[in-house]
Protein backbone atom coordinates (compact mmCIF):
# COMPACT_ATOMS: atom_id res chain seq x y z
CA UNK A 1 0.00 0.00 0.00
CA UNK A 2 1.26 3.12 -0.71
CA UNK A 3 2.37 5.12 1.93
CA UNK A 4 0.90 9.06 2.95
CA UNK A 5 3.32 11.89 2.18
CA UNK A 6 5.39 13.16 4.64
CA UNK A 7 2.68 15.58 6.96
CA UNK A 8 3.93 18.70 5.84
CA UNK A 9 3.86 18.18 2.20
CA UNK A 10 0.26 16.16 2.21
CA UNK A 11 -0.96 19.72 4.01
CA UNK A 12 1.01 21.54 1.33
CA UNK A 13 -0.52 19.55 -1.30
CA UNK A 14 -4.54 20.17 0.13
CA UNK A 15 -3.61 23.79 0.33
CA UNK A 16 -2.17 23.99 -3.22
CA UNK A 17 -5.35 21.72 -4.46
CA UNK A 18 -7.62 24.60 -2.85
CA UNK A 19 -5.32 27.50 -4.61
CA UNK A 20 -5.60 25.52 -8.11
CA UNK A 21 -9.02 25.14 -7.30
CA UNK A 22 -10.06 28.78 -6.86
CA UNK A 23 -7.78 29.44 -10.00
CA UNK A 24 -9.66 27.12 -12.20
CA UNK A 25 -13.10 28.47 -10.38
CA UNK A 26 -12.16 32.10 -11.25
CA UNK A 27 -11.15 31.65 -14.62
CA UNK A 28 -14.19 29.68 -15.77
CA UNK A 29 -16.44 32.29 -14.46
CA UNK A 30 -14.52 35.17 -16.55
CA UNK A 31 -14.39 32.96 -19.23
CA UNK A 32 -16.46 30.65 -19.97
CA UNK A 33 -17.18 29.59 -23.50
CA UNK A 34 -14.42 31.21 -25.12
CA UNK A 35 -12.48 28.34 -25.29
CA UNK A 36 -15.09 26.05 -26.69
CA UNK A 37 -15.65 28.53 -29.62
CA UNK A 38 -11.56 28.76 -30.05
CA UNK A 39 -12.01 25.27 -30.56
CA UNK A 40 -9.40 23.41 -27.86
CA UNK A 41 -6.76 25.06 -29.96
CA UNK A 42 -3.97 24.71 -27.11
CA UNK A 43 -4.75 21.03 -25.70
CA UNK A 44 -3.82 18.36 -28.82
CA UNK A 45 -0.86 17.00 -27.76
CA UNK A 46 -0.79 14.63 -24.94
CA UNK A 47 0.39 16.83 -22.80
CA UNK A 48 -1.17 14.95 -19.03
CA UNK A 49 0.95 12.73 -19.37
CA UNK A 50 3.66 15.30 -18.31
CA UNK A 51 1.29 15.24 -15.24
CA UNK A 52 1.68 11.53 -14.62
CA UNK A 53 5.40 11.86 -14.59
CA UNK A 54 6.18 14.36 -12.03
CA UNK A 55 5.32 13.08 -8.53
CA UNK A 56 4.03 16.64 -7.33
CA UNK A 57 1.83 17.16 -9.55
CA UNK A 58 0.76 13.18 -9.73
CA UNK A 59 0.18 14.07 -6.55
CA UNK A 60 -1.90 17.42 -6.72
CA UNK A 61 -4.43 15.73 -9.14
CA UNK A 62 -4.65 12.61 -7.35
CA UNK A 63 -5.94 14.32 -4.29
CA UNK A 64 -8.55 16.75 -5.84
CA UNK A 65 -9.90 14.01 -8.64
CA UNK A 66 -8.94 10.48 -7.88
CA UNK A 67 -7.58 8.78 -10.39
CA UNK A 68 -8.69 10.49 -13.29
CA UNK A 69 -6.39 8.80 -16.50
CA UNK A 70 -7.81 6.63 -18.52
CA UNK A 71 -5.86 2.81 -19.02
CA UNK A 72 -4.79 3.74 -22.50
CA UNK A 73 -3.59 7.52 -21.25
CA UNK A 74 0.11 6.39 -22.98
CA UNK A 75 -0.77 5.66 -26.43
CA UNK A 76 -3.24 8.47 -26.79
CA UNK A 77 -2.99 11.07 -29.53
CA UNK A 78 -5.13 13.83 -28.09
CA UNK A 79 -4.47 14.80 -24.24
CA UNK A 80 -5.75 12.13 -21.97
CA UNK A 81 -7.34 14.76 -19.98
CA UNK A 82 -9.22 16.14 -22.62
CA UNK A 83 -12.93 15.36 -22.27
CA UNK A 84 -16.29 16.51 -24.51
CA UNK A 85 -16.74 19.50 -21.62
CA UNK A 86 -13.17 20.44 -20.62
CA UNK A 87 -10.45 19.57 -19.46
CA UNK A 88 -10.74 17.01 -16.07
CA UNK A 89 -7.25 18.65 -14.06
CA UNK A 90 -8.66 21.61 -12.49
CA UNK A 91 -6.05 20.90 -10.31
CA UNK A 92 -2.68 19.24 -11.21
CA UNK A 93 -2.31 20.77 -14.62
CA UNK A 94 1.09 20.00 -16.48
CA UNK A 95 3.71 22.84 -17.04
CA UNK A 96 2.85 23.79 -20.63
CA UNK A 97 -0.92 24.63 -19.47
CA UNK A 98 0.24 27.19 -17.19
CA UNK A 99 0.56 31.18 -18.71
CA UNK A 100 -2.80 30.21 -19.98
CA UNK A 101 -3.73 34.10 -20.93
CA UNK A 102 -3.50 33.57 -24.51
CA UNK A 103 -4.74 36.45 -27.31
CA UNK A 104 -8.64 35.22 -27.08
CA UNK A 105 -9.09 35.15 -23.40
CA UNK A 106 -7.11 38.70 -22.90
CA UNK A 107 -9.16 40.17 -25.60
CA UNK A 108 -12.31 39.50 -22.98
CA UNK A 109 -10.76 41.65 -20.13
CA UNK A 110 -12.34 44.95 -20.00
CA UNK A 111 -9.22 47.32 -18.28
CA UNK A 112 -5.86 47.13 -17.41
CA UNK A 113 -6.92 45.87 -13.47
CA UNK A 114 -8.69 42.82 -15.26
CA UNK A 115 -5.36 41.68 -17.47
CA UNK A 116 -2.89 42.10 -14.89
CA UNK A 117 -5.27 39.44 -12.68
CA UNK A 118 -5.97 36.82 -14.63
CA UNK A 119 -2.15 37.17 -16.34
CA UNK A 120 -1.19 36.62 -12.07
CA UNK A 121 -3.46 33.81 -11.60
CA UNK A 122 -2.61 32.40 -14.96
CA UNK A 123 1.61 32.18 -13.90
CA UNK A 124 0.56 31.85 -9.85
CA UNK A 125 1.12 28.31 -10.59
CA UNK A 126 3.99 28.03 -12.41
CA UNK A 127 5.44 30.51 -9.75
CA UNK A 128 4.66 28.00 -6.40
CA UNK A 129 6.79 25.70 -8.49
CA UNK A 130 9.85 27.49 -9.27
CA UNK A 131 10.08 27.19 -5.53
CA UNK A 132 13.62 28.31 -5.23
CA UNK A 133 16.03 29.55 -8.00
CA UNK A 134 17.68 26.05 -7.74
CA UNK A 135 14.51 23.92 -6.99
CA UNK A 136 11.79 23.13 -9.78
CA UNK A 137 9.48 21.16 -8.12
CA UNK A 138 8.25 19.51 -10.71
CA UNK A 139 11.35 17.67 -11.08
CA UNK A 140 11.57 17.18 -7.33
CA UNK A 141 11.34 13.39 -6.25
CA UNK A 142 8.91 12.76 -3.21
CA UNK A 143 12.27 12.45 -0.89
CA UNK A 144 13.60 15.89 -1.95
CA UNK A 145 10.24 17.84 -1.48
CA UNK A 146 10.01 16.15 2.13
CA UNK A 147 13.32 17.87 2.68
CA UNK A 148 12.24 21.48 1.35
CA UNK A 149 8.68 20.70 3.12
CA UNK A 150 9.19 23.72 5.00
CA UNK A 151 9.61 26.48 2.14
CA UNK A 152 7.35 24.17 0.29
CA UNK A 153 4.64 25.06 2.82
CA UNK A 154 5.37 28.78 3.18
CA UNK A 155 5.62 28.63 -0.76
CA UNK A 156 2.01 28.05 -0.84
CA UNK A 157 0.56 29.94 1.86
CA UNK A 158 2.28 33.25 0.20
CA UNK A 159 0.44 32.17 -3.46
CA UNK A 160 -2.77 32.18 -1.12
CA UNK A 161 -1.96 35.69 0.61
CA UNK A 162 -1.00 37.51 -3.14
CA UNK A 163 -4.26 36.08 -4.60
CA UNK A 164 -6.40 37.63 -1.61
CA UNK A 165 -4.43 41.01 -2.29
CA UNK A 166 -5.06 40.48 -6.16
CA UNK A 167 -8.65 40.15 -5.86
CA UNK A 168 -8.73 44.09 -5.06
CA UNK A 169 -8.26 44.42 -8.95
CA UNK A 170 -11.48 43.16 -9.89
CA UNK A 171 -13.25 45.18 -7.36
CA UNK A 172 -15.51 47.95 -8.23
CA UNK A 173 -15.51 50.00 -5.16
CA UNK A 174 -11.42 50.06 -4.73
CA UNK A 175 -9.64 52.84 -4.97
CA UNK A 176 -7.74 52.90 -8.12
CA UNK A 177 -4.57 53.86 -5.82
CA UNK A 178 -4.74 50.51 -4.69
CA UNK A 179 -5.17 48.83 -7.57
CA UNK A 180 -2.08 50.86 -8.85
CA UNK A 181 -0.46 49.44 -5.54
CA UNK A 182 -1.49 45.67 -5.96
CA UNK A 183 -0.47 45.56 -9.26
CA UNK A 184 2.51 46.73 -8.93
CA UNK A 185 3.87 44.94 -6.13
CA UNK A 186 2.46 41.63 -8.02
CA UNK A 187 4.36 42.73 -11.23
CA UNK A 188 7.63 43.18 -9.20
CA UNK A 189 6.97 39.77 -7.65
CA UNK A 190 6.10 37.98 -10.31
CA UNK A 191 7.72 39.98 -13.74
CA UNK A 192 6.60 37.07 -15.57
CA UNK A 193 3.02 38.42 -15.49
CA UNK A 194 4.04 40.49 -18.28
CA UNK A 195 4.29 38.03 -20.72
CA UNK A 196 4.17 39.31 -24.47
CA UNK A 197 -0.38 38.96 -24.59
CA UNK A 198 -0.75 40.45 -21.18
CA UNK A 199 2.31 43.34 -21.81
CA UNK A 200 0.30 44.26 -25.53
CA UNK A 201 -3.27 44.26 -23.94
CA UNK A 202 -1.66 46.59 -21.26
CA UNK A 203 -0.03 48.78 -23.77
CA UNK A 204 -3.38 49.22 -25.58
CA UNK A 205 -5.60 49.57 -23.01
CA UNK A 206 -3.10 52.17 -21.28
CA UNK A 207 -3.77 54.57 -24.46
CA UNK A 208 -6.22 56.76 -22.71
CA UNK A 209 -3.55 57.44 -20.03
CA UNK A 210 -1.80 59.71 -21.55
CA UNK A 211 1.63 60.94 -24.07
CA UNK A 212 0.71 59.74 -27.09
S1 LIG B 1 -6.79 28.69 -23.61
FE1 LIG B 1 -6.82 30.10 -25.35
S2 LIG B 1 -5.88 28.98 -27.08
FE2 LIG B 1 -6.48 27.48 -25.49
S3 LIG B 1 -8.53 26.81 -26.10
FE3 LIG B 1 -8.79 28.48 -24.62
S4 LIG B 1 -8.99 30.32 -25.87
FE4 LIG B 1 -8.13 28.72 -27.19
S1 LIG C 1 -4.08 18.87 -19.37
FE1 LIG C 1 -6.06 19.84 -19.75
S2 LIG C 1 -5.56 21.96 -20.37
FE2 LIG C 1 -3.70 20.70 -20.59
S3 LIG C 1 -3.68 19.99 -22.73
FE3 LIG C 1 -4.69 18.41 -21.49
S4 LIG C 1 -6.89 18.89 -21.61
FE4 LIG C 1 -5.76 20.74 -22.27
Amino acid sequence: MAQQPHPTVQKAIERYVELELEIDRLCTARFAGTCIECGGLCCRANHAAMTLGSWWLRQVSVAAHGQWWPEDWATRQGCCAQTPTGCVLHAGRPVCCWSWLCEPLVRQCADVWEVVFYGFISELPGDVARLTPSLDLLQMSEGEIAAAADVLAARVELAHRMLAAGRVLLDPAAAQIDKHRVAMRLICQMPRILQPSVHQALLEKMTTWGWE
